[in-house]
């Protein structure tokens, strides 16, 4: 099924470059059929997601998937290059073990934020302190000498660790309703709370961290069962990890009830300095305007908590296997068709922004742009993005694509204008509320 929405998005991308400038029947056949009976993605996907793994900037894994992408493009006959455009902060994640040593032992589900720095390999054993409820930043000052070589959980206590969906299915509607409704007040308790202590639930671990806590755990809930969402650390010396929801939970529980849960945090990873970053480029040079470019481009790096398939493995690979099947059957178009699987989305579209500045000769001649970054799950919606005439060619590159992925399609014109830098199309699907 997620193999077939891939092929889907290629055939999409693929249609819509191809279309805008020949209207040859038989090779729109031949990129369909190819993307349909020779597909790559599954390999490609293998290799990048399970074998290289996540793809965080600044990491070997990043760097190594850089150079993936390069071989495979070279194996393709399609010339590629890492350009160099700047440093990051290096580091590569190391094990991660939280175990539960009182009232009991159990072994906990969590992880070290990335950039956080290594603990011992004995790691750091202490006792647990939730956030208090106070009515004044005095009242929190006076509190905050507390967590001196504790653990702080900052994050709240979820009020159900099930999806809404599983709510809608299993529970009467009276007790989904109840429960939303405790969430919410839970939810602006939390909040409200959270600004009587006069920090907001960034700043207030630089105060935790600066007052001698032990360590950070929080738990950044996904709304799905058992997922995560891992970020980076904000501490600069302490451990910070997220635990899973349950796990949180049942720790959060038993110091609430003074239980006196005790933590050990194995946390290793490596600095590694300052190190370049990289945008990965490929491209096939067109035959009548060189000088006139189509771009393809989806983020190639990924936070590491994770694989990095869903946001953005997909992408990624969907605008590859394009390349792949442009060159073997459109080998001489008429524009050049450049891919930029850009190195640093996720800390600020650092990776298109250099892009961007470093080749004003080419950002001023391109035609259009494709980019991709809506995660694993069909397309279902195509906006014009706010461009006057995004129907004409939108609606012109749609008819080339087979109407068995169209009818599903909704489109909308002219849409409103998306952000970053490259915009002409992108494409929406369920999955992500916005691009
Ligand atoms: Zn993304």
């Amino acid at each position: 099924m997620i193999k077939k929405q891939f092929i889907n998005f290629a055939i999409i991308a693929i249609c819509f470059i191809f279309s805008g400038w020949a209207q040859d029947q038989s090779v729109i056949e031949q990129i369909v059929s190819e993307a349909n009976e020779k597909s790559q993605l599954e390999i490609l996907g293998q290799e990048l997601m399970d074998g290289i793994g996540p793809r965080l900037v600044g990491t070997p894994q990043m760097k190594q998937a850089h150079d993936w992408a390069v071989d495979k493009y070279s194996q393709w006959g399609v010339s590629a290059r890492n350009e160099s455009y700047g440093t990051w902060r290096g580091w590569e994640r190391g094990i991660t073990h939280i175990d539960m040593l009182s009232p009991r032992i159990q072994s906990l589900k969590g992880t070290q934020l990335a950039w956080n720095p290594s603990t011992s390999k004995k790691g750091v054993t202490a006792a647990v302190i939730v956030l208090p409820t106070v009515s004044s930043p005095e009242e929190f000052q006076n509190w905050l000498p507390l967590v001196k070589g504790k653990l702080v959980m900052i994050s709240s206590l979820e009020t159900t660790g099930r999806p809404d969906y599983n709510w809608e299915e299993f529970a009467t509607e009276a007790s989904f309703e109840k429960m939303k409704s405790e969430r919410e007040a839970a939810n602006n308790a939390w909040r409200e709370n959270m600004k009587n202590t006069g920090f907001t639930s960034r700043s207030i671990i630089e105060a935790l961290e600066n007052a001698g806590a032990a360590g950070i755990v929080s738990s950044y809930w996904s709304k799905g069962f058992g997922v995560s969402k891992i970020f980076s650390a904000r501490t600069k010396k302490i451990p910070t990890v997220d635990l899973e929801l349950e796990d949180y939970s049942m720790v959060y529980r038993l110091a609430l009830r003074g239980e006196n849960p005790v933590l050990n945090i194995v946390a290793q990873s490596k600095d590694l300095g300052e190190v370049p970053t990289f945008n990965t480029i490929a491209e096939i040079r067109g035959s009548e305007k060189p000088e006139e470019y189509v771009i393809l481009s989806a983020h190639f790096d990924s936070w590491d908590g994770g694989t990095g398939a869903t946001d953005n493995g997909t992408g990624t690979l969907v605008m590859m296997e394009a390349m792949r099947i442009l060159k073997k059957i459109v080998p001489n178009p008429k524009r050049t068709i450049l891919v930029g699987h850009w190195g640093s989305e996720e800390q600020g579209l650092n990776g298109s922004r250099a892009f961007v500045e470093d080749h004003p000769e080419i950002v001023s001649q391109v035609q259009a742009v494709f980019n991709q970054d809506n995660g694993t799950g069909r397309v279902v919606n195509i906006s014009g993005q706010g461009f006057l005439h995004a129907y004409d060619y939108i609606g012109r590159w749609l008819h080339e694509v087979p109407q068995d992925i169209t009818q599903h399609i909704e489109t909308n014109f002219p849409g409103t204008p998306g952000g970053g830098r490259f915009r002409l199309c992108f494409l929406c699907c369920s999955w992500c509320p916005s691009i």
